[in-house]
């Protein structure tokens, strides 16, 4: 099989379920590889460093008969001030792919995102995959950049003759090794797992996003990857198909999940949480750029997954967020990254 972004996050923790659960060859694309440095001397693993912007390797990866693609510029801050490279990484590339394994016959399993639904109110009710009605911002509002080009994409794919597809929208996928610190090993803002345990680590306070009122389901990366042996098993089932991977169990506001992470880091630390900071309330469109606006509430129909291919997400929130936190602090306090703090 193939894996595009195969040394980001999710790629990072997929390679290493393949390894452990197959006999499959893997060819990796990426064009960073240190999550999965562990899998490179595996003989089961090609590890090809560059993008789907390259035509020779969007050719070779579809000479395999499955290709999972992940890869993709996924991160809010990046959606209003590089919106054209956005739109480049979320359609132009997917579809040359998508071109290419309509020819050859590959399965595309392609991450999309649950922003295809778009500017959802506080009082939205279950996003359901095939009824939804999607609305987006203006034109002006570039944070939609992103989920406009994952639509078009799955657009695209559904309209191609030929393609074998199957689209997944996660739904707030977290665990370890997500995102970056920034100032370690990025730059700008990561998504806000990433950014809350940062401000935890550094002592700051964390920033809430116009009160911290908007909603999600977070769904631990572990539960999403036994969600792609499912459909790897129920091929029949899931072409031709999107589904929405998340977990209904786990919704919280933004203000809540600021307060239980503080918790679970005094905890993880043994430090009183009245020495860590308090949260601070921050502008959207101050912290993140012109363009910004929210998606209010997401919270996914998940009836599908488990009818069509016997998914369900099982893992409780504070059980992945002890998991992802501890990870953090231990990941960011080497020597290494307190060096590149320092500078
Ligand atoms: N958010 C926040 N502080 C941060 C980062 C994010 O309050 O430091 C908010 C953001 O405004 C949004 C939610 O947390 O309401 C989730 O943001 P994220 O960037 O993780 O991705 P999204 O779910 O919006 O795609």
């Amino acid at each position: 099989m193939a894996i595009v972004g195969c040394g980001g996050f999710i790629g990072s923790h997929l390679l290493k379920a393949v390894l452990q659960r197959t006999c499959w060859r893997v060819f990796a694309v990426d064009l960073e590889s240190y999550r999965i440095q562990q899998h490179l001397a595996d003989p089961r693993v090609e590890f090809y460093c560059g993008d789907l912007a390259n035509p020779s390797v969007v050719q070779r990866i579809a000479q395999f008969p499955v290709v999972v693609n992940l890869a993709a510029i996924c991160v809010p801050s990046r959606y209003m001030s590089e919106a054209a490279t956005v739109i480049r990484s979320n359609y132009d590339h997917p579809a040359r792919l998508a071109d290419a394994c309509a020819k050859s016959g590959s399965w595309l399993i392609h991450f999309s995102t649950s922003e295809i639904y778009g500017k959802t109110a506080a009082d939205s009710g279950l996003l359901e995959e095939d009824s939804a009605d999607l609305v987006f911002g203006s034109v002006a509002a570039s944070r939609w950049s992103y989920a406009t080009a994952k639509l078009l994409a799955e657009r695209y794919m559904a309209g191609l003759t030929n393609l074998q597809w199957t689209v997944v929208r996660p739904f707030n996928f977290v665990g370890p090794y997500m995102d970056f610190m920034p100032g370690v090993d990025g730059e700008g803002i990561p998504r806000v797992l990433a950014n809350f345990s940062t401000a935890l680590v550094r002592g700051e306070p964390i920033k809430l996003v116009n009160g911290g009122l908007a909603r999600r389901t977070f769904t631990s990366v572990h539960d999403a990857i036994d969600f792609i042996f499912c459909i790897f098993e129920n091929p029949a089932a899931a072409k031709g198909q999107a589904f929405n991977v998340g977990n209904p169990d786990n919704e919280i506001s933004i203000a809540e999940l600021a307060r239980i992470m503080t918790e679970i880091y005094a905890d993880v630390k043994h430090i009183p949480v009245e020495e860590i900071p308090g949260a601070q309330i921050v502008d959207g469109v101050e912290y993140y750029g012109v363009g910004y606006e929210d998606s209010l509430r997401r919270m996914p129909s998940v009836e599908k997954a488990e009818r069509l291919v016997g998914f369900k997400a099982s893992t409780p929130l504070r059980e992945v967020l002890r998991e992802s936190l501890t990870w953090f602090a231990e990941h960011y306090s080497t020597s290494d990254c307190l060096e590149k703090l320092a500078e």
